[in-house]
């Protein structure tokens, strides 16, 4: 399989979430049947959040690199956990063939969570060291900047130290607006940040998204957004086809902006994605091959 590094850029890539604890995976692959007919550059599986079983990640993130002929991407947080859990995953990983991971810190719940490791910098460099060039890494970014920092320079200055340490790209929380995006996306090419940031999309397909959204991460959401959410939350079929037009047209401007790639964050709904996607295959094909039929 061709590495990811190798894939003609736009790149494309999905985020899907693991059963939680000891449930069945089928369900999971029958979704993931779906998302790699899409041909996804890559496929990452979401570590722990939101009550996900760890195991499970490592189970769905070998499954996609070995089943299907996609990369998998591995999520790992290191909050709660101490070098030797963590050396355990990753060697379970790289026996199984994923050399993708998204190093992150994870969330805190209170400080005492804290295992060996504080920030996603410290795990970046521990893979290095332990691993050598065993792993590609990519780390998590923040256009609207991280909930728990004091400033957007303060938290580009801390991003450019995971970049430093060799990490291969970034994916950025999910946001709304885009020009928020393209004005954070030229503050960090102006600190210096080289590496492809791929913009985190998330379609809007329910209206108790939104409140959930906001608390996790603080994203904007611009008065368009509120507006169809507000005409149309009330029926589930209604708001999920504005939100889907919404994201698609996000991502038509977002190519347009020249992003170096997409991230759906799928909430594991095929259906979603595949009316996504017919949105945007000529857009993503001509963008990334620069086809011209006249002029
Ligand atoms: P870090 O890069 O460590 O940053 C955390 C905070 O510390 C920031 O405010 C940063 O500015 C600050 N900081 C960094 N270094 C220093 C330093 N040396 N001194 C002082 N301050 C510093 N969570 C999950 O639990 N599971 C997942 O699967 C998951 N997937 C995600 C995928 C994406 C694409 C994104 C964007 C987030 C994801 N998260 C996930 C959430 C993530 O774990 C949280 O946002 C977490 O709070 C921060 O993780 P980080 O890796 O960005 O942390």
């Amino acid at each position: 399989m061709e590495n990811f590094f190798d894939h003609p850029r736009p790149s494309y890539t999905f985020e899907i979430f693991p059963p939680k604890g000891n449930k069945s995976t089928e369900g999971t692959y029958g979704v993931i049947d779906s998302l790699a007919s899409f041909n996804p550059d890559l496929i990452s599986v979401t570590y722990g959040a939101g009550g996900s079983s760890r195991d499970n990640t490592v189970e769905i993130a070998s499954g996609i690199q070995n089943r299907y002929n996609t990369n998998g991407v591995a999520h790992l947080t290191c909050v709660g956990t101490t070098k030797a859990e963590l050396k355990a995953i990753l060697d379970e990983l790289r026996a199984n063939g994923v050399r993708n991971i998204l190093a992150l810190r994870g969330d805190l719940k209170d400080k005492s969570d804290l295992g060996d490791f504080h920030y996603a910098s410290e795990l970046i460099r521990f893979i290095h060291e332990e691993y050598g060039d065993d792993f590609d890494i990519f780390a998590a970014c923040y256009p609207e900047k991280h909930p728990e920092a004091p400033s957007i320079e303060e938290d580009l200055a801390h991003l450019k130290e995971k970049c430093d340490l060799g990490v291969k790209a970034l994916i950025s929380q999910l946001f709304f607006d885009n020009d928020i995006f393209s004005a954070w996306r030229d503050k960090a090419r102006a600190m210096g940040i080289t590496q492809p940031i791929i913009a985190g999309v998330m379609p809007i397909t329910a209206a108790a998204q939104i409140p959930k959204v906001v608390e996790m991460c603080g994203a904007s959401v611009p008065s368009r957004v509120r507006r169809f959410v507000e005409a149309y939350g009330h029926h589930q079929g209604a708001v999920k086809e504005a939100g889907i037009a919404y994201a698609t047209e996000q991502i038509i401007d977002l190519l347009a902006r020249d992003v170096e790639g997409i991230h759906l964050y799928t909430m594991n709904q095929a259906d979603t994605v595949r009316r996504i996607d017919a949105g945007i295959r000529s857009i993503l094909y001509v963008k990334r091959y620069e086809v011209r039929t006249n002029g």
